[in-house]
């Protein structure tokens, strides 16, 4: 018997290899909001997001999807006030999320990942977004959100998607690789950062083999 949650204190985050990341994951039932279950998963994933911020060995961290705990359910949490340059930000929650309308402008920034471990990328998103969504408590919402935080949203859907930022690179240059103690550096210099990741070395981490 397989349970439909873990424990939340037993979250954590899958590797870059794990399949679930992989799949398109499933809507959650407005029904299911009220459960305890569904409560404490919450609580969980806020918990795990909010930890990393203590954790002076790791990046910040400023969004989560469920799949990148091994859950493939349409939730999401998002660094609400992230900029972007480090600031531990404040989250909230988003089940079922859509993007409803996406600027023509466009915006250029980096993205990296827990879920793709040392890669790192240049990548192409719109400049705003708006959304609808149920928040955690099962009321709807629709929020218009601009520049990184707009980032932050299409960068945690398309996980739900089975979609992570590489697969969304084209120009092979853009695919860059970032050791953790460079993550600070990364941020300032990402325009020309000299270390790149091939195409091939990005599906091999996928597949487990590298
Ligand atoms: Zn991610």
């Amino acid at each position: 018997m397989t349970e439909r949650y873990p424990e939340p204190e037993v979250l954590r985050l899958v590797s870059p290899s794990s399949e679930v990341l992989s799949q398109e994951a499933i809507s959650i039932a407005p029904s299911e909001i009220d459960s305890d279950e569904f409560q404490a998963l919450i609580d969980g994933m806020l918990d795990l997001a909010q930890g990393e911020q203590g954790n002076p060995a790791r990046r910040t961290m400023v969004g989560l999807a469920a799949p990148q705990l091994g859950i493939s359910k349409r939730i999401i949490v998002i660094g609400i006030d992230a900029d972007g340059m480090g600031k531990n930000p404040d989250f909230k929650v988003y089940v079922n999320p859509q993007v409803t309308r996406r600027s023509s402008e466009i915006n250029i920034d980096r993205e990296g990942c827990y879920s793709t471990g040392r890669v790192c990328g240049i990548v192409e998103r719109a400049n705003s977004v708006t959304i609808t969504a149920f928040d955690r408590f099962g009321n709807s919402v629709t929020e218009t959100h601009d520049g990184f935080v707009a980032r932050i949203f299409q960068h945690e859907i398309d996980h739900l998607d089975g979609l992570r930022f590489p697969d969304r690179i084209t120009k092979t240059d853009d695919l860059l690789w970032v050791e953790l103690k460079d993550f600070g550096d990364f941020r300032d210099r990402w325009q020309d950062w000299p270390h790149k990741c091939s195409r091939e070395k990005w599906e091999a981490i996928k597949r487990g083999q590298a």
